[in-house]
């Protein structure tokens, strides 16, 4: 069991998670590089229900190429993206590895879409690398 905590920049939205962490990765898609900003996102997926979020969010749904849709949920004060859910997967949550207090818990096990990588983005050569999430 991993307990997690969390919150976005302005301190609004908090997350107090207690479970295990079924998969972390490290998403190098086009969707995860525009909604965070960052080069990549970096993924922990939990079930929803060990996962308790305090704050109001927002959220923006969009489809992708597969034909599902993803939503991200963000802070409509400080626009901190904190978590993701899927449409195809709805009892699983996927929070922001940069909202999580706890450093030492995130550890990526994978580089998913890593065709879509960006030049400059250095990937551990010892984790996978399949070009598109894995099916
Ligand atoms: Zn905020
Ligand atoms: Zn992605």
């Amino acid at each position: 069991m991993t307990k997690l905590t969390g919150q976005c920049l302005c301190g609004d939205v908090k997350f107090t998670a207690d479970g295990d962490v079924a998969f972390q990765a490290n998403c190098h898609c086009v969707d995860c590089r525009q909604t965070t900003g960052a080069t990549f996102a970096t993924l922990l997926f939990m079930q929803q229900s060990d996962v308790e979020i305090t704050g109001e969010v927002k959220s923006f749904s969009h489809s992708v190429d597969s034909g599902n849709t993803l939503t991200k949920h963000f802070c409509p004060n400080c626009g901190s993206q904190v978590y993701g859910t899927s449409k195809s997967n709805p009892q699983m949550i996927a929070l922001r590895a940069g909202c999580v207090n706890e450093q030492g818990e995130v550890k990526p096990q994978i580089n998913v879409f890593a065709g879509s990588k960006m030049d400059c983005t250095m990937m551990d050569p010892d984790l996978p690398a399949p070009e598109r999430m894995p099916g």
